[in-house]
């Protein structure tokens, strides 16, 4: 079942999510391998729906699959359609792993997530600390449905000896974030608010909770990069985080978005709205496996001569980026005085 180096080269690959955040990183990156890339919308197929997903799978029998389709947003949406991510992330998991199974997919890594170990997991998180407490109470439907996933993956691999894997990826942004008002992860609501706020001349912008919570971000093809590497050189049962390492409170991080995108008002933090995950920092580091991702993250920064630039300046670079896509992608609408 450890069958390492695992070879892309010459493979037809399924992105599941290729039009996501995360399937389109892994698009841009698979670009540059020796592979034939297959990807299906959801016109077409459904992917909670199991006889199309068998049907699909039967007729192209893919033999890599990246699993980043999934129903995927901030604390709101994850509060709110509660039963929607349980019931869509179950099912996607479900019919794909098994449909890559049934029909000899070589290889597959599933992504589950750094917000669904448990709510008060021994930080820097460790992959073993999965399952060890009560989960964070907003995000448990999305939480027990990926874990489910997670599940399976270590399930089929030990019944069935499928080379399947699992990621766990932390904070992600870049191209193709989701800049939905009340459904968004953080960087993206960020960047969306504190654009409008500048834009209609808004003094004072309020984010939601104390602000203090740690968080890590990562930039999503920074992730892709990760997860083809791991593709090729990882086959184990036992997880595996992406990140950086590095952590930022939400209130710092906030006033980096805000210089970013040149909003120059007063930022002030909603501490009767949910932080989401307690205060942590959500990193990885070793001795847990991440250090292999971040190793190569390490070595890629090097190759690409940024070793010497401090982290910050990194992340305003790449955020700025993301900035501009949003502005240029929605003219901004002024927004309410609630704001
Ligand atoms: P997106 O919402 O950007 O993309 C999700 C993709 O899944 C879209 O292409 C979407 O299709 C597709 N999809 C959803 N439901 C279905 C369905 N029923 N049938 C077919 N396709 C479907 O999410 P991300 O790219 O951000 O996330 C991808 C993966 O990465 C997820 O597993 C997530 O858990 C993981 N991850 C993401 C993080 C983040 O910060 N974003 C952090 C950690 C992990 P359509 O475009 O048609 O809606």
């Amino acid at each position: 079942m450890a069958r390492t180096p695992f070879e892309l080269k010459g493979k037809t690959v399924f992105v599941a999510g290729h039009g996501g955040m995360v399937g389109a990183a892994l698009m841009r990156r698979l670009a540059q391998e020796d592979v034939e890339l297959l990807t299906v919308k959801r016109s077409e197929i459904d992917l909670r729906d199991q006889g199309a997903v068998n049907g699909w799978f039967a007729g192209k029998r893919p033999q890599v699959v990246f699993l980043a389709a999934a129903k995927v947003g901030g604390i709101a949406a994850n509060d709110t359609l509660r039963g929607e991510f349980l019931y869509d992330n179950l099912m996607i998991a479900a019919n794909v792993i098994h449909a890559a199974h049934v029909n000899g997919a070589e290889k597959l890594m599933f992504l589950g997530s750094s917000c669904i170990y448990p709510r008060l997991a021994p930080q820097p998180l460790r992959e073993d600390s999965m399952l060890t407490g009560p989960l964070e109470p907003t995000n448990e439907p999305y939480a027990i449905a990926k874990i489910a996933g997670i599940k399976l993956v270590e399930a089929y691999r030990s019944q069935f000896g499928s080379d399947f894997i699992n990621v766990m990826p932390t904070n992600l942004y870049g191209p193709g974030d989701n800049y939905h008002p009340e459904y968004s992860h953080v960087v993206a609501a960020l960047i969306r608010r504190f654009h409008e706020a500048k834009v209609s001349g808004v003094s004072n912008v309020v984010v939601w909770g104390t602000g203090t919570p740690r968080r890590e971000f990562l930039y999503v093809d920074d992730l892709a990069d990760a997860c083809i590497h791991l593709m090729k050189t990882y086959s184990s049962s036992e997880l595996v985080n992406i990140g950086t390492g590095k952590d930022i409170t939400i209130a710092e991080f906030a006033r980096v978005v805000a210089a970013t995108v040149g909003y120059a008002g007063e930022i002030s933090f909603d501490p009767s709205r949910p932080d989401g995950t307690p205060p942590q920092i959500a990193r990885c580091q070793p001795p847990c496996q991440a250090g292999l991702a971040r190793k190569h993250l390490a070595r890629r920064r090097n190759q690409a001569g940024l070793s010497g630039v401090p982290e910050g300046i990194e992340i305003m670079k790449t955020l700025r980026q993301s900035a501009a896509r949003f502005v240029r992608a929605r003219p901004p609408s002024p927004i309410s005085a609630a704001s």
